[in-house]
């Protein structure tokens, strides 16, 4: 299996400084060696891997997406050159980008759109929550100029071209409701979540059973409530396919994980970030694009257990009802110091709790249909 898609850290630094975040505040702070920008010979030399390694790939698109850190402290220059190479080498691929969304003014706007970049923002409900967590170096929130930017993607055509989603991470002091109810005031159609970066080495603090699968239940039905097919939630629209047994690619959930490369502004090439919020340095392979192919990527013991998703699972989540729909939570998420990812997911409760739910509304659905 080639891989498809890439993540370029194309800034090792942020200009925010969120409280959970793996990069700068979990177990792995390799960042402090990394450059604070990808050179250009490290953009060279991505290009021309990417290229070697899609070569005989019958369905050769690509897509990388620039992240950081913050992908906008590249600059304007560094971008326009970037993919003034890739275009050269590679000719077709996607692009996208992943940012807090704070510098994004409208001539960032206006020069992703000529780029062609598409655009994800990171948003985490209304100020007071967003705030208690996505704050810059001096403390201050930023969710009035995050909210800014998203207004000014919506206010031009070439904003609304490039406008992807939106990210938040699930804070269960945020009701749910309330958080479905800001992202739709929003005018947004498109938004996705994501669990916080705990493992069983690292778990959340909880005072009761399952809250994140309670959660995610109620934030399922207010979807299920509005009845808008034009609002769409990855999360749940994954584990809904999943559950009417399609094949459902790249997601948090199942059995058909696709390889991710992520490749560090010094070029070293590593399996997804989120495991960083496991162990120091367990994504350090020692691999560079500047000497390594993509391919020895797929060879290291990390990525073989995202490949093989079914052999690496526990021997629990191997007799669970939701196996194929779960597939044992994200491997990071299953991780501990003394097992390594040989458990169920930090989450299992939550998943059970939500998976169950959600069978009963489809359920439902399909009987009322
Ligand atoms: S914006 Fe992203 S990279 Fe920057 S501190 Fe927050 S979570 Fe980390
Ligand atoms: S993590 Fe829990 S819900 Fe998921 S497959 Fe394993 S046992 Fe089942």
């Amino acid at each position: 299996m080639n891989v498809r898609d890439y993540v370029l850290k194309v800034a090792s630094r942020c200009n925010l400084n969120c409280s959970y975040c793996y990069m700068y505040h979990h177990a792995d702070q390799s960042y402090r060696t990394q450059p604070l920008l990808m050179s250009e010979q490290v953009v060279h030399a991505v290009a021309r891997r990417v290229e070697e390694h899609r070569r005989g790939d019958s369905d050769a698109m690509v897509r990388l997406t620039l992240h950081g850190g913050e992908p906008l402290l590249f600059g304007k220059e560094r971008l326009i050159e970037l993919v003034r190479t890739f275009d050269q080498v590679l000719g077709e691929y996607q692009l996208g980008l992943q940012t807090n969304g704070v510098l994004l003014d409208e001539s960032w706007i206006e020069l992703l759109n000529r780029l062609n970049i598409f655009v994800g923002i990171s948003i985490d409900g209304p100020e007071v929550y967003h705030d208690r967590y996505r704050v810059d170096h001096q403390g201050r929130g930023s969710h009035s100029r995050v909210e800014q930017a998203i207004r000014l993607l919506q206010s031009s055509a070439a904003g609304q071209r490039i406008f992807g989603s939106t990210l938040t991470v699930v804070d269960l002091s945020c009701p749910p409701e309330t958080l479905y109810a800001y992202l739709r005031g929003l005018d947004l159609l498109n938004f996705d979540i994501l669990l916080p970066d705990h493992n069983l080495q690292y778990p959340p603090e909880q005072q009761e059973d399952a809250p994140y699968g309670k959660y995610l239940a109620r934030l399922f039905e207010c979807w299920l409530s509005e009845n808008n097919p034009g609002v769409q939630i990855g999360f749940f629209e994954d584990a809904i396919g999943l559950m009417l047994r399609k094949s459902i690619p790249n997601s948090f959930w199942g059995l058909h994980a696709l390889p991710i490369a992520v490749i560090e502004t010094d070029g070293s090439l590593e399996p997804p970030d989120y495991f960083k919020s496991c162990a120091p340095e367990i994504t350090k392979q020692g691999l560079n694009v500047l000497h390594d192919p993509i391919q020895s990527l797929l060879e290291t013991s990390l990525m073989q257990q995202i490949l093989e998703p079914e052999p690496s699972l526990c021997s629990t989540c191997r007799g669970c009802q939701w196996k194929e729909v779960c597939g044992g939570g994200l491997l990071s998420h299953r991780f501990h110091e003394q097992n390594q990812f040989d458990n169920p997911s930090v989450y299992c409760a939550d998943i059970e709790y939500f998976l169950a739910c959600t069978a009963v509304a489809l359920d439902t659905h399909l009987a009322a249909s």
